[in-house]
């Protein structure tokens, strides 16, 4: 089974698109900014660590998150990787633990992405993804699927917003180029609903 990577900025409907992905087609699904969320949660020396740097929308180190991936690469099964990798040090140091079959790059305006986010709500206990305009749970401030409170991400307050936009711009962005020069980029446009994004991966990994 192949190995996908997910990129696009923050806000493109990464996660959302992955959730559906893995229950679909059987992939592990890898979201570095989840893991990071849990070890956060759970206080860990791990979550000491980010948390500051998630915090004020930078990147969490190369290093930390390179190991942290590699423990989780299952040469059995398809990986999905999400949020994963951002930077060329990343990209370089997954292919020393794990193949890149396919990257799919999420096109999407730096204007929508920051609508979607403004509007996002996540379940505080088991992370499923909400939007107020676009995805709204059946009833206020609680999760369609396991009852828990929906809050909003501190980083996705507009400041913090803005300041991930430019890290996307500075360190992720460059990956757009780095994999296409390798033939393994497909641009989906991701300006449209969830339902024709999902259908337009599919065929691509169909294909
Ligand atoms: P990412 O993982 O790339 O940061 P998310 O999947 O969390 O992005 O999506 C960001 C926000 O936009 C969420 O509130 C989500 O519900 C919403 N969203 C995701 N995909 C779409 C889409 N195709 N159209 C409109 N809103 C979307
Ligand atoms: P995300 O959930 O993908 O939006 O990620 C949330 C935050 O977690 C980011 O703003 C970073 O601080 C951190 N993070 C997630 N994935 C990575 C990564 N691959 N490299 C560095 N930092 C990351």
């Amino acid at each position: 089974m192949k190995n996908v990577v997910l990129l696009g900025p923050p806000g493109a409907g990464k996660g959302t698109v992955a959730a559906r992905l893995a229950r679909e087609f059987g992939f592990l699904h890898v979201s570095t900014g989840d893991l990071l969320r849990e070890e956060v949660a759970r206080n860990t020396p791990l979550g000491q660590l980010a948390k500051g740097y998630m915090e004020r929308g930078e990147l969490v180190p190369d290093e930390v998150i390179l190991s942290m991936v590699r423990q989780l690469v299952d040469a059995k099964k398809g990986i999905l990787f999400d949020g994963f990798p951002r930077t060329l040090a990343q990209a370089e140091g997954l292919e020393r633990f794990a193949e890149v079959d396919l990257v799919i790059f999420l096109e999407v305006s730096r204007e929508e992405v920051v609508r979607r986010l403004s509007s996002r709500r996540v379940c505080s206990r088991c992370g499923a993804v909400y939007n107020l305009v676009t995805k709204p749970p059946k009833a206020e401030g609680i999760c369609d699927l396991c009852g828990g409170p929906l809050v909003q991400r501190e980083d996705d307050k507009p400041e913090v917003v803005a300041r991930r936009f430019e890290v996307y711009m500075k360190d992720s962005a460059p990956l757009i180029a780095y994999y296409e020069k390798r033939g393994l980029l497909q641009r989906i446009k991701a300006d449209r609903p969830p339902e024709e994004v999902f259908q337009a991966v599919s065929e691509v990994l169909r294909a």
